[in-house]
């Protein structure tokens, strides 16, 4: 297994809009082990393929206390149901910013597994938070982009500081 490079905002290659797997064979297993393996080094709750610069509809999350539920979708499809939730949300590729953001609840998601094999799967809370997170940045979306454009606008600024001294 591999630690993969995640992309980090405002890198334009975060709003590629992620391409369905066609096959789900071993390097796309491959692909999501390598996937969960930068997810729990980082550490993160989830990570979607378009944030270590593979473009196909893949995201993995394990939103468990002890680490131990990992969960790999492939061709996540969603359907947002009423009521909302506000939470802090994160993002391995927005490193160090916590904002709320307000999202569906309650939602049903359909995906192949590493299997290939149809699943569904109907669910709430955090865990809801996550999937809805994850597909986001399938379509080029990321969470900053429900922030007022003030406050993405000083996110932005100071990502695009720290990445200067990195370099
Ligand atoms: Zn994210």
């Amino acid at each position: 297994m591999a630690i993969l490079e995640i992309l980090e905002y405002p890198d334009p290659r975060l709003r590629t809009q992620a391409k369905p797997v066609k096959v789900v064979d071993d390097s796309i297993r491959t692909l999501i082990a390598n996937m969960l393996e930068t997810m729990y080094d980082a550490p993160g709750i989830g990570l979607a393929a378009s944030q270590v610069n593979v473009h196909q509809r893949i995201i993995v999350l394990d939103v468990s206390e002890n680490r131990d539920e990992p969960h790999a979708f492939i061709n996540p499809h969603l359907e947002l149901f009423d009521g909302t939730i506000e939470t802090e949300e994160g993002c391995l590729s927005v490193p160090g910013f916590y904002e709320p953001v307000t999202r569906a609840e309650h939602i049903r998601l359909t995906a192949l597994d590493r299997l290939g094999e149809p699943l569904e799967l109907e669910t709430h809370g955090v865990l809801a938070v996550c999937i809805q997170h994850e597909c986001d940045h399938l379509e080029g979306k990321l969470f900053v982009d429900y922030l007022s454009s003030l406050k993405r606008m000083r996110i932005r600024r100071k990502l695009e500081k720290q990445q200067r001294i990195q370099a």
